[in-house]
């Protein structure tokens, strides 16, 4: 039996693992370990991902406890030394991009174990982003590359990783929306939120460029204001979001009609307000590969993504922090001039199961 770790740390990374360790039962060859650094703990960023997407309770949990990046990133690669030594993994799996994924993929290299990457090669090339950063270093001490679009192929190629080792095998976020769908077309979150199909907008915004910076978090919030007086506005509000409208002072300055306000959703009831939205406005990675999937139209307030097949062949548009550009491409939309799209290759609900076979080759 070949012993796979895991690791996890936060709201996303839950959601691109929840395939896997069904696939590697199903296989039979491996044994299945699950790691969770703590990085996010709460129950709306964390508890209900597991209760929801039937995620195994973590074999190790590293309870890093800090406010600042550093701090995490210090605490797990100090914390993960003493389960690495104690299961002996042949293979670390890391997903995404967020501090956990680095700071694993990190540790387990130096202490000399293999490191798979999920979602390798996706690149904004732009360095202010910490995501950024994350996704260059694991990729750069990763043994093999779990490639969820064309541009992840085409990016590790040119940074030389071995070809070899990288391995196309599509979008594990989209094996979890597939899996679900039964739950999340069963969500009542429309009727519980007393809301029409195709009658709102579905707000998300977290990214440190707009939400920690005042003049930008100002800005967003204007666009909301306006963008309500078109359409009804449903915002689930990231921690890090609703921290920041508060210490800048800025509650008063939401709009007091036709914006509805929710703490982070559970995965079904929030896939369900995707599914039926009119649009999507959000500075999500994640949350543009959904949309295009379920091809609903998604305005991506950024200047760059490491997701362009979202763009190239998906329903995804890029805007910047610009109320004016926003309102018009909104406008187009509700007028029903929306960009449709198609499903990019292998996001088909199989990539959990391809990775499993692809790692039962080569381990
Ligand atoms: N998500 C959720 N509830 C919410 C907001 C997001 O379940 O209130 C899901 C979303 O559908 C996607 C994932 O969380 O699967 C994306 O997380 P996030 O946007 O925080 O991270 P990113 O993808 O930007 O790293």
């Amino acid at each position: 039996m070949k012993k796979i770790l895991v690791c996890v740390g936060t709201r996303p990374n839950l959601i691109k693992i929840t395939q896997l360790e069904n696939e590697f039962k199903k296989n039979g060859n491996f044994e299945f370990r699950l790691l969770h650094t703590g990085q996010h703990y709460d129950y709306a960023m964390n508890e209900v991902f597991f209760q929801q997407l039937k995620i195994r309770q973590p074999d190790y949990y590293l309870n890093v406890k800090a406010d600042n990046q550093l701090d995490v990133i210090s605490q797990i690669i100090s914390r993960i030394q003493t389960p690495l030594k104690e299961y002996m993994p042949d293979l670390v799996m890391v997903p995404g991009d967020v501090n956990s994924t680095f700071a694993v993929g990190f540790a387990a290299n130096r202490l000399g174990y293999k490191v798979a990457h999920i979602e390798s090669g996706l690149r904004s090339f732009d360095r202010a982003m910490p995501e950024e950063i994350n996704r260059i270093l694991v990729d750069d001490i990763s043994d093999y590359f779990f490639v969820s679009e064309e541009s992840g192929k085409k990016h590790l190629l040119e940074e030389k990783k071995n070809p070899e080792n990288i391995f196309f095998v599509g979008n594990t976020m989209i094996d979890t929306l597939v899996a679900f769908t039964p739950e999340i077309d069963a969500s009542d979150i429309l009727s519980g939120l007393k809301i029409q199909p195709a009658s709102y907008a579905l707000l998300t915004f977290h990214r440190p460029r707009n939400v920690d910076n005042k003049e930008n978090l100002l800005k967003i919030i204007e666009t909301i204001n306006e963008l309500s007086k078109k359409i009804t506005l449903v915002f689930p509000i990231h921690p890090r979001t609703m921290k920041n409208i508060k210490s800048f002072g800025f509650d008063n300055l939401l709009p007091k009609e036709n914006l509805i306000f929710t703490e982070p959703l559970g995965y079904f009831d929030f896939l369900k307000l995707i599914k039926y939205s009119k649009m999507v406005v959000t500075d999500s990675g994640g949350i543009q590969e959904e949309t295009t999937f379920l091809q609903v139209p998604c305005l991506t307030i950024r200047p760059n993504t490491e997701r362009p097949v979202t763009i190239t062949e998906g329903t995804n548009q890029l805007l910047t922090l610009d109320k004016s550009q926003i309102l018009l491409h909104a406008s187009d939309i509700l007028n029903g001039n929306t960009k449709t799209g198609k499903i990019p290759h292998f996001w088909d609900g199989k990539a959990s199961k391809r990775i499993v076979e692809t790692l039962d080759k080569i381990l």
